[in-house]
């Protein structure tokens, strides 16, 4: 299945520590007939969900719900990601998230960490979630996590005023480029990845949704821009490629184990910080994307 995060536009009204997202000063932000246009062409390309992220949509909230609106019209699955700093009262939240369920919103996505409450007061997370119980929209809460316990009290608070939340991990990319690797111990995951393509608003297109434009030696995911190519071409691209569906299917560590890492140096590594050793590496990545490479690996058993 087809489905796409969606950049409107990469302005944020936060500064968080840990962005993958914004970087530097200046912003980007897609024309808005382009996108209203766009939502009709990605219907037709079958793409059957939406997810309106990059930096915080709610600064174009009058914008979104147009968009939101004709992803409605035409049957596909919406999500707005928010940091929720608009929700400093209780009225105001059940206000905007009225608006967006109106619009024919599927899912609101509040992201939370501790990087990102040193912007937004933690109250404004569970006003937004209470205004979603209260008007009926589904959500849940990104809780972006580095798994050490310093995040502790951030979990606590989430268990308990009972929130619906998913632990996500920080993607050492971006501003979190220079934070020091935390020390993970887990056993040997498969570190597969579905691989839904995220849309910039200069409209390129990457095959990953999250640390993909951030392979800066090899634009690996790199897919290219609508400018000069169909959605449905960039997306078969995507689901074509080789290599992307052992990343689909295998996993990520599968590919480290072919490479010649060795378990004990795999475990060490975060998924994406793998899969950026392996792909970010010209040398190595010309390896991988040999013919006759892919034809082993695609066969690779560990
Ligand atoms: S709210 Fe999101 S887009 Fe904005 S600075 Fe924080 S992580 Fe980046
Ligand atoms: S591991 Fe690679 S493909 Fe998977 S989410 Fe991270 S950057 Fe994307």
């Amino acid at each position: 299945m087809r489905n796409l995060a969606f950049g409107y536009s990469t302005r944020c009204n936060i500064k968080c520590d840990h962005c993958v997202a914004v970087e530097g000063g200046a912003f980007q932000t897609m024309e808005f007939a382009r996108a209203q246009e766009l939502i009709g062409h990605l219907s037709e390309a079958n793409v059957k969900g939406i997810s309106f992220t990059a930096g915080e949509p709610f600064i174009y909230l009058n914008e979104i719900n147009k968009l939101v609106s004709l992803c409605k019209q035409h049957g596909m699955y919406s999500r707005v990601v928010t940091n929720c700093l608009w929700a400093k009262t209780k009225e105001f939240s059940d206000q905007l998230v009225t608006e967006l369920k109106n619009s024919g919103l599927s899912q609101l996505r509040l992201s939370y960490s501790r990087w990102h409450q040193k912007n937004v007061d933690r109250n404004n997370v569970l006003l937004a979630a209470s205004s979603c119980q209260d008007v009926g929209l589904d959500y849940f809460i990104s809780f972006v996590t580095d798994f050490t316990a310093l995040d502790d009290p951030f979990e606590e608070f989430l268990r308990e005023h009972q929130l619906k939340f998913f632990p996500e991990p920080i993607i050492h990319a971006g501003r979190a480029n220079s934070f020091s690797n935390s020390e993970l111990l887990t056993d040997y995951q498969t570190n597969c990845c579905p691989m839904n393509p995220y849309l910039a608003p200069d409209l390129t297109m990457y095959a990953c949704c999250d640390a993909g434009a951030h392979f800066t030696k090899t634009n690996f995911f790199r897919l290219g821009n609508l400018e000069d190519t169909s959605i449905d071409q960039l997306f078969s691209l995507s689901e074509t490629s080789r290599l992307f569906n052992v990343i689909r299917h295998s996993g990520i560590t599968a590919i480290a184990s072919f490479a010649g890492y060795k378990a004990r140096e795999i475990v060490r590594y975060k998924k994406c910080q793998l899969c950026k050793k392996l792909f970010d590496s010209p040398d190595q990545l010309a390896y991988l994307q040999r013919p006759d490479i892919l034809d082993r690996l695609s066969k690779w058993v560990r």
